[in-house]
């Protein structure tokens, strides 16, 4: 038996010792909802991803309308993404460090609570699938650099190089000056973030991105780390980050977002109070661009950015629709 399901299986043997009328007490708990969560008519299958990558939704559509699950729905929709040579922020064809290497960092989350992450792994095209082996075949959450790589091939995954002619091309003339600035919208790095409800009204969601381009070799930002970059809990929501990432893990961005959620505000206010949160801790400072996205259980929706630019794509039976975000900084 696979260690985590003994694991699983254990708890799950134990948990049966526990009296009748504890476990009834904490169903009970579980459907006293927020006030403006009550009474709605629940809009679900539902995805939505952070920019407007529209075909990487598509796809996650086509996997809930046939009545997939909102894991598979994520994974399929943001292995578009990781597979198209012609966006730079994801995958394939993104953009690499600043010594010529194109490092991936991609998480996965299930409405069990259960999540796998890959941090800065090479040669690999399609990371997200690898964080949800290392979700179901392994006792760990993450895995780090050379370790992730050696378990792709482990799992069957084929060794590719990852640096395009384009990308490579322009991490050379960037080599002439060598000046590391993140343009605020535009564009060295856009990660997808995606979640997704099925028709069960299960969520699950995924973050995937080549991370900042021409980062110091190693560095890792929010999006395969769980809380920061990602965060799904099915009895209330889900959440998720692009832009500068040090400044999303400083705020646990994603966690902070589902947990506002879970104490009543609806999804576009928490994100708005998730941006609040940074801007407060960068008081003069804000040149940098974040985006947060949100589905909270009955299918509401929002985002919130810091600087214009940001745009989120939702997928749901009222259709397929790039919903330019509000940003705190009007101008
Ligand atoms: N959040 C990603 C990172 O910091 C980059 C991005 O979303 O643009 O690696």
């Amino acid at each position: 038996m696979k260690r985590r399901k003994f694991l699983k299986n254990s708890a799950a043997g134990s948990a049966g010792l526990i009296s009748a009328s504890l476990v009834v007490s904490c169903k009970q708990e579980s459907n006293i909802l927020p006030t403006n969560q009550k009474n709605l008519k629940s809009i679900k299958p539902i995805v939505i991803c952070t920019w407007d990558f529209h075909n990487a939704s598509a796809k996650a559509w086509e996997v809930l309308k046939d009545g997939g699950s909102s894991l598979d729905a994520v994974e399929q929709g943001v292995r578009i993404e990781e597979a198209d040579i012609n966006n730079q922020t994801v995958g394939i064809g993104g953009r690499p460090d600043r010594d010529g290497n194109v490092t991936l960092d991609a998480c996965i989350m299930d409405k069990d609570g259960n999540c796998g992450a890959v941090l800065c792994m090479q040669n690999i095209a399609h990371p997200v699938t690898v964080a949800r082996k290392v979700m179901e075949d392994t006792p760990h959450v993450m895995l780090a650099g050379k370790g992730a790589e050696h378990f792709a091939y482990e799992k069957g995954f084929k060794k590719t190089n990852l640096l395009t002619e384009k990308s490579k091309a322009e991490w050379q003339e960037w080599k002439k000056t060598s000046q590391y600035k993140p343009i605020i919208n535009i564009e060295n790095h856009d990660t997808i973030g995606m979640l997704a409800i099925d028709s069960n009204g299960d969520i699950s969601g995924a973050c995937t991105t080549s991370g900042m381009a021409y980062k110091i070799g190693g560095r890792v930002g929010d999006s395969p780390i769980i809380g920061a970059g990602l965060f799904v809990d099915n009895e209330v929501g889900g959440a998720t980050a692009t832009g500068v990432g040090e400044e999303v893990v400083r705020t646990v961005g994603s966690f902070l977002i589902v947990e506002l959620m879970r104490q009543g505000k609806s999804p576009q206010e928490a994100c708005e109070e998730g941006v609040k949160r940074i801007i407060e801790k960068n008081k003069d400072k804000v040149d940098f661009q974040i985006g947060f996205i949100a589905v909270n259980k009955q299918g509401e929706t929002g985002g919130y950015c810091i600087h214009p630019g940001f745009s989120y794509r939702v997928y749901s039976e009222n259709g397929h629709i790039n919903h330019p975000s509000a940003a705190y900084i009007k101008t």
